[in-house]
């Protein structure tokens, strides 16, 4: 039985994470974490058994508490009890699936602790790949992608045989509002970005898929995850969403991780890496699909995969700046407090006029997000 731990177990991740548990059978769930939905948490305290649960208030751990008392379960709170979650004797795999850089301490913690990452919180390498990469190495432990794109990459790389990546070909949907102008994006409302073409997602990642910030915030995990120059990621929109990413070589050959538009699977390649186990659901069907399109990424109006690659070169806390921004814009669109493209215009400011670190430490990285806060709060 693999023993696994999840931050984020009531997200889009986190119960596609345990749908694959009920499916496979042989991993038995010690930890879970979750933010604000208690009904959720306690079904799934119900269903897997873990031994220790976390939330984040302090008042919802003793509801919690009190909902479970004829369980045998650990409740802890706030950022003390993410740590516990992820550094949780018993877990071998963390599979990190909270948003943002909420997950930067938890997963340190565990990659000290020797736990195998299954990495979906990008968040976290985007704003300190520098510190978490060389820790995961010194620590001797892995850190699996479930991001689609990544895990594709990851996968493509199997067939390498060891031969260096010439270039990373990562590939995009281009969001809901792929090819219209900036004039056609200043009205759009919360429901219209919130609808993924091909993806059902988190609310956060599925505004940052409409900006297509996603796709720049990929751009920087990728370079952390398989150590290239920003130069070798070349973003490539194709819009069925069918070929999740390749790897060209110094030949030009060309390798690609192809498969439907369904999270289980990168998640389960991280569960069960090198292993590949059934899966039920959909399979591609290439007479069905007929064609697949490709195009460039409109980088003019979709400005924040433009301010994402600047942030990517220039490194120190750029990406940090870039994500934080984008974490605060995106909660206040959604809160329809902004429109659409003030999204990228508050990054772009934040990234002009917040103080620049070269190679932060993780309380810079937080004294960064903070700088952020309160200048968006200044401005807007
Ligand atoms: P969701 O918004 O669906 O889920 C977020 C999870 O984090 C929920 O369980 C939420 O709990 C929990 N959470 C939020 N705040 C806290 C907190 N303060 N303390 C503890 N837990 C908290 O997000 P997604 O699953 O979509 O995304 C998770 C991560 O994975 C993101 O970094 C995203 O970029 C990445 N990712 C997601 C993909 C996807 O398909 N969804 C694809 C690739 C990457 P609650 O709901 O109980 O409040």
């Amino acid at each position: 039985m693999k023993k696994i731990a999840i931050l984020g177990s009531t997200g889009s991740i986190g119960t596609q994470t345990l749908s694959i548990v009920e499916e496979q059978k042989d991993i038995q769930v010690v930890a879970l974490a979750a933010g604000r939905n208690l009904t959720l948490l306690e079904q799934q305290i119900r269903r897997f058994h873990p031994r220790l649960v976390a939330v984040w208030d302090e008042q919802d751990a003793k509801k919690l508490k009190n909902q479970i008392q004829d369980m045998d379960v650990t409740v802890c709170s706030g950022m003390d009890g993410l740590l516990q979650v992820a550094t949780c004797p018993s877990a071998e795999i963390l599979v990190t699936a909270i948003v943002g850089m909420l997950g930067i301490r938890p997963t340190i913690a565990a990659i000290q602790a020797g736990k195998t990452i299954a990495l979906a919180n990008k968040e976290t390498l985007v704003t300190a790949g520098h510190i978490i990469m060389p820790l995961a190495r010194d620590c001797g432990v892995d850190i699996l992608p479930v991001d689609s794109e990544h895990s594709a990459i990851f996968q493509s790389l199997q067939g390498a045989a060891g031969n260096p990546i010439h270039k990373i070909l990562l590939t995009a949907s281009g969001g809901p509002f792929r090819g219209k102008t900036r004039e056609e994006l200043a009205d759009v409302q919360v429901e219209d970005a919130l609808k993924h073409p091909n993806w059902s997602m988190g609310r956060k990642i599925t505004i940052d898929s409409a900006t297509m910030v996603n796709k720049g915030l990929e751009v920087i995990e990728a370079k952390w995850l398989f150590d290239v120059t920003p130069s070798q990621i070349q973003v490539v929109v194709q819009p069925q969403s069918v070929i999740h990413s390749m790897v060209e070589f110094a030949d030009g050959g060309v390798i690609a991780q192809l498969g439907t538009a369904d999270m289980r699977l990168p998640i389960q390649y991280a569960l069960y890496y090198p292993k590949r186990r059934n899966l039920s659901g959909e399979r591609l069907d290439f007479a069905k699909l007929g064609h697949i399109d490709f195009q460039a990424p409109d980088i003019e109006t979709f400005r924040g995969l433009k301010l994402a690659y600047d942030a990517c070169e220039k490194g120190g806390n750029l990406p940090t700046i870039l994500n934080a921004a984008n974490e605060k814009a995106v909660a206040m669109f959604l809160d329809r407090k902004i429109g659409f493209l003030t999204i990228t215009e508050m990054i772009e400011s934040c990234m002009q006029n917040c103080r620049f670190v070269a190679s932060p430490t993780v309380e810079q990285i937080l004294d960064t997000e903070q700088e952020v806060y309160e200048y968006i709060e200044s401005r807007w």
